[in-house]
């Protein structure tokens, strides 16, 4: 049987967690005690939040640069640009393309939190020549962002969202590649099972068929 695979995740449960631990430090120190139940495994995405972008923005960096050295950290963020972010935009941008170069420093994929700043976004992922994958998290926008975001090549991670039959990812879900798709539950209290059954339904294809497939979309661009 496959696991499930949790792209974003703040709390621990079934599966494999991609667990935000933020910039690390103390977060990670809590970390290195965990005893984990029987089914779970738990890595890291270590970043820096759009929406905690502020004035010491260098300080939090300067955290990532140590905690990516950490064998559990897999994955780059969540980091991104937020409109209803305090910090300029141009200072989420320079912040956003110092963890984007880290990835590409350590081959780690991003995890991108993006509240309306979808054309930026893009923009940036052109002018950086980047070549590891970046993963949209919570996505829930339109049929015309999510068309412009696969084909510039972005990973699409659907959470909560789907359980709502008037969201958008509800409807669009199937307009999705299974190749570029992961399901995450983020910070809410909807355990992963609860919601690739609710994907499961949508795409029409069988839980177990779904598993192996995201499992096998984590595997090449987590690089496990
Ligand atoms: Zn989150």
């Amino acid at each position: 049987m496959s696991p499930y695979v949790n792209t974003h995740t703040h709390h621990v449960g079934e599966g494999i967690n991609v667990l935000d631990v933020g910039e690390g430090g103390a977060w990670l120190e809590d970390e290195n005690v965990r005893v984990l139940a029987e089914g779970q495994d738990v890595f890291y995405s270590v970043g820096l939040h759009p929406m905690k972008v502020g004035q010491a923005a260098d300080e939090a960096l300067t955290v990532i640069r140590e905690t990516i050295l950490d064998e559990r950290v897999i994955a780059v963020g969540e980091c991104g640009l937020d409109r209803r972010s305090a910090a300029t935009m141009e200072k989420q941008e320079r912040v956003l393309l110092e963890q984007v170069q880290l990835a590409e420093k350590y081959h780690k994929p991003l995890i991108i939190h993006c509240v309306k700043a979808y054309s930026e976004l893009i923009s940036i992922r052109k002018k950086s020549g980047t070549s590891v994958p970046w993963i949209i998290h919570g996505f829930n926008n339109n049929e015309q962002i999510l068309a412009q975001l696969l084909d510039h090549g972005f990973y699409i991670s659907i959470g909560a969202a789907l359980l709502n039959p008037r969201s958008n990812v509800f409807h669009l879900i199937r307009d999705i590649p299974l190749e570029r798709l992961f399901l995450e539950n983020d910070d809410r209290e909807i355990e992963i099972p609860v919601i690739y059954e609710a994907a499961s339904c949508l795409v029409g294809l069988e839980e177990e068929r779904l598993k192996e497939r995201l499992w096998e979309n984590y595997k090449k661009i987590f690089n496990k």
